[in-house]
């Protein structure tokens, strides 16, 4: 779905999507970053602690619940979805392409895939050139360049107790929730592994290029092979 609402608004990546080249599989689009859903800051209530405005009530008796400024009382949002159902998604989205592509029997070239043949057919250059441009994912993110917040354990939100009294006196303890500070209510940081790229590292056989320049032996000329490190992709 985002694939297509990317080639409606850019043309030119609508061209670039669709000139690859025959009998190539490109890996399918990312798993979305925002869905509408529950709202994080009041659980789906609407209405929030005052404190959540900044307001003060002197009277506990007289403070009211606000509508919440994030969703406006709706208690649905777009919001950023929690990174581990994103990488969940994620995880089915690859495992269910890349069954497929296997199944077929299909090389990887890249994060995509090529019908064996075609792909041994092209040139050491071509072949590093396609996998430059649908590079490997990194591994620990699936390709999302983020991780999940350890303060908030991906939620986005924190909670604290605050200590307040009734209109008898008596102590009374409120769980006050608030977007994380660490992560800027995302739940995400930046994955540490690819720090936010979402790209598998740089194979440091071949400097990322995919390919070697191989000396003339014997009967074989010198020439262009593919690297054996990371068999062309440039990255591992
Ligand atoms: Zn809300
Ligand atoms: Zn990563
Ligand atoms: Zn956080
Ligand atoms: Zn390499």
């Amino acid at each position: 779905m985002r694939l297509l609402a990317l080639a409606l608004l850019l043309p030119a990546l609508a061209l670039a999507q669709a000139d690859v080249p025959e009998g190539f599989f490109p890996p399918p689009a990312d798993a979305p970053k925002s869905a509408e859903g529950t709202c994080p800051l009041c659980d789906g209530a609407g209405k929030v602690d005052a404190k959540h405005q900044g307001l003060k009530t002197s009277d506990p008796r007289f403070r009211f619940r606000p509508e919440c400024p994030r969703c406006g009382g709706r208690g649905r949002c777009v919001r950023e979805r929690p990174v581990g159902e994103r990488l969940a998604e994620q995880r089915t989205i690859l495992n269910a392409y890349e069954r497929e592509q296997r199944t077929a029997h299909r090389t990887p070239i890249g994060a995509g895939f090529m019908e064996t043949d075609k792909a041994e057919a092209l040139a050491p250059t071509d072949r590093a050139a396609l996998a430059a441009r649908f590079p490997k994912r990194c591994k620990a993110c699936l390709g999302l360049g983020v991780d999940a917040c350890g303060r908030c354990d991906g939620t986005g939100v924190t909670e604290r107790r605050e200590r307040t009294e009734d209109e008898d006196g008596e102590a009374v303890y409120e769980t006050i929730k608030e977007p994380c500070e660490k992560c800027g209510g995302t739940g995400a940081l930046p994955c540490r592994r690819c720090d936010g790229s979402g790209l598998a590292k740089i194979c440091s056989r071949c400097d990322g290029m995919g390919t070697v320049e191989a000396k003339a032996k014997r009967d074989v000329p010198a020439h262009t092979a593919l690297c054996r490190a990371c068999k062309g992709d440039g990255r591992r």
